[in-house]
């Protein structure tokens, strides 16, 4: 990537703390303890700044988005900024009345699936009932033809239900199904025992390199998984496989595993900006600086961009302009976030 390639595409949001659910991985430790920080005026405030380079797809998201009354009107101001909005909800405060307020307001939704059964999610999530809660939204959405992804999280408690949940994800209709690999951080960190095993990592991706060969319905993507990108080079050249990966719209813009700071951007509860929602580290906060003088001038955000200072297994790896390793699990596990990602097998 060059340095001009560097274009914010994709921010997440997150508006609140605040989350009806309790879901064992939830990176923000949200709650309905909690209060929100943001006011209107600071998000818009920070949407303004934006607007003067970048015009990247905006995902509202927390906590859970719906619980705070005025997600909507942030929602429109952001479109009047001509950009995109997206909404990452649980689904279970969706009924018909709040789909058609999305259906006037949002450009696209990604629902939370962790599992292919009540018994698998609702266990993830601490909340009995909250599956079928989520299934019926996605019947509504489908219902009114709202455009919809899935993102499901796994670690060695659903792994093995990785590939119902995705058969789950195209019966219901959603247009994309995005398999997350967590990365230890907030409540994640006390599940650091129940992380997906290395071996069953790279197992894992290459299952998903031949059912995405095969998946002409919907667009699939493992997420905050970098060495997809190598095993899908490994596997192709292996076994003389014509791949050429499809685009998604409302994708990051970029074919690269990790675009954290590159192309992507996260501003959480506080108004903390990191590179990705997964990253411990902060880069500044909304409330002190610009959230552009951020982008542009932190060391984090800098470094991100900087192949060079990452690791010389990295730096000097083949893989580096499609892969780069994830950086926040890096820092999770070595307290530095240019180290090796612990989890390369390339
Ligand atoms: S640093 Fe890791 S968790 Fe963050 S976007 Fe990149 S791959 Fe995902
Ligand atoms: S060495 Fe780094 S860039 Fe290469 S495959 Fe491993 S994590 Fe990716």
């Amino acid at each position: 990537m060059m340095e001009t390639d560097f274009d914010l595409k994709w921010v997440a949001f997150e508006i609140t703390p605040r989350c009806n659910l309790d879901c064992i991985h939830c990176r923000t430790n949200a709650s309905m303890q909690l209060k929100d920080v943001l006011t209107f005026k600071n998000i818009t405030d920070t949407i303004d700044e934006i607007a003067k380079e970048f015009k990247p797809v905006v995902v509202l998201t927390g906590g859970e988005p719906l619980l705070r009354n005025d997600v909507f009107e942030i929602a429109d101001y952001i479109r009047a900024q001509g950009m995109r909005v997206g909404l990452a909800t649980n689904g279970t405060l969706v009924d018909y009345s709040k789909a058609l307020e999305i259906k006037r307001h949002i450009d696209i939704v990604s629902l939370s699936i962790d599992g292919s059964s009540s018994s698998i999610h609702d266990d993830f999530r601490h909340i009995n009932g909250a599956f079928d809660k989520t299934i019926k939204a996605a019947s509504i959405f489908k219902e009114l033809g709202i455009n919809f992804i899935v993102n499901s999280s796994f670690t060695k408690r659903n792994q093995n239900d990785i590939e119902n949940t995705y058969r789950l994800s195209k019966k219901i209709g959603a247009s994309a199904w995005y398999m997350f690999m967590i990365v230890p951080t907030g409540r994640g960190a006390d599940i650091n025992d129940e992380l997906i095993s290395k071996t069953d990592y790279e197992k894992i991706l290459k299952w998903h390199f031949y059912m995405e060969l095969k998946e002409k319905d919907i667009f699939v993507r493992p997420t905050c998984a970098p060495e997809y990108y190598a095993v899908c080079d490994i596997e192709a050249r292996k076994n003389n496989i014509d791949y050429t990966r499809r685009n998604l719209s409302f994708s990051t813009g970029g074919a690269k595993g990790c675009l954290a700071g590159q192309k992507i951007a996260f501003i959480n509860y506080e108004g903390n900006v990191k590179p990705c929602s997964y990253f411990l580290r902060d880069a500044g906060n909304i409330l002190e600086k610009g959230f552009l003088d951020i982008w542009h001038n932190s060391k984090i955000f800098k470094d991100m961009r900087n192949f060079n200072s990452y690791n010389k297994k990295c730096s000097t790896c083949k893989y580096i302009n499609v892969c780069g390793g994830c950086r926040a699990r890096a820092d999770a596990y070595y307290g530095d976030y240019l180290a090796i990602d612990p989890y390369c097998f390339v």
